[in-house]
């Protein structure tokens, strides 16, 4: 398909999120009634890809679903919104990447089981490689296995194609040089920053991880915003949250990165493109669910 729209690629996990509602949680071996339950589409690099694509990014999604029920209604659920999903693998014997989530008047608990996120094998990107190089930008997170972003982000820097790498969950140990090298945008939120960095200022973060072959680091504040640092201080600064309603801030980081994507694939230079991502990102925290409060390009405009 030719388009001038920009070409974003996001490599990552595709989950359904299985969501219970209940007053309170049971107790070791107890058996409760709950409120509600959902199932809602999610995963950080679906939710990201959705991101992008609402604003009008020519998405294409790489991962893997397993041959389920799940795995056929998320396919179905990318493709609704425009998503390219020609190298989404369907894995036989797999099971859908899942989190289950129970969330109580107090508390919330989840537990992710990663399926066929997991089962993504070099080869799979490999399938891929032409997409990825003619991309305007590759997007990754770490819900995948960490083998499997270290070549795909190679395979981009090979030609050349930036690559925004957002370290989320957290990295359970330093990132090695040789992804960093192929890294662009990185872009932790404050928990993952100390995690990664072991530094618990923001600044003195930003400093350690801009030491690596990282281009520019974003990080994303919650309600308090954003700080970045582009190598050489070319551009360096802080967006301030914007002042919201907040009625659910589950996916603000993804959305934020998806709007990111879009931005720095079109063409938009590092600080307008935050800019424009902290807006997405306080929109979307404005209504309930992941996706569902996804904005499109002319809802970020108007807020
Ligand atoms: P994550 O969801 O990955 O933990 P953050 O909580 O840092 O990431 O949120 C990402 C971005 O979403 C923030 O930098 C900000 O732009 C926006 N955001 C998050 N929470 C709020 C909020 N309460 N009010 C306004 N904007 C928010």
């Amino acid at each position: 398909m030719l388009t001038n729209k920009p070409k974003v690629v996001v490599i990552g996990s595709i989950n359904m999120d299985m969501v219970t509602r209940s007053s309170r949680f049971p107790q070791k071996g107890e058996t409760i009634s709950g409120e509600s339950f959902d199932q809602l589409p999610g995963g950080k690099g679906a939710n990201q890809a959705v991101a992008a694509a609402r604003l009008g990014a020519e998405v294409s999604m790489i991962g893997a679903v397993g041959d389920d029920h799940s795995g056929q209604a998320l396919l179905k659920h990318l493709q609704d919104e425009q998503i390219d999903t020609s190298f989404v693998q369907i894995l036989q014997g797999q099971t859908t990447g899942m989190a289950q989530i129970t969330v109580s008047e107090e508390d919330n608990q989840i537990i992710i089981v990663p399926g066929a996120n997991f089962a993504l094998t070099k080869e799979h990107i490999d399938a891929a490689k032409d997409i990825i190089q003619s991309a305007d930008i590759v997007v990754l997170q770490l819900e995948i296995p960490l083998e499997i972003v270290e070549h795909a982000a190679q395979i981009a820097a090979e030609s050349a194609v930036k690559v925004i790498l957002n370290p989320a969950p957290a990295p359970a140990e330093r990132l090695n040089e040789s992804l960093l090298q192929a890294v662009h945008y990185i872009t932790p939120n404050e928990t993952e920053l100390a995690h990664m960095t072991e530094q618990s200022n923001v600044e003195l973060g930003i400093e350690d991880l801009l030491k690596e072959k990282v281009d520019a680091v974003v990080v994303t504040l919650g309600s308090e915003g954003v700080r970045f640092k582009q190598k050489g201080d070319i551009v360096t600064g802080f967006v301030q949250g914007r002042d919201v309603e907040v009625i659910d801030t589950t996916g603000a980081g993804d959305t934020f990165n998806g709007a990111l994507s879009y931005c720095l694939a079109s063409g938009i230079e590092l600080a307008e493109a935050i800019e424009f991502a902290n807006d997405a990102a306080g929109l979307s925290v404005t209504k309930f669910g992941a996706q569902t409060g996804m904005p499109t390009l002319t809802e970020v405009r108007k807020f």
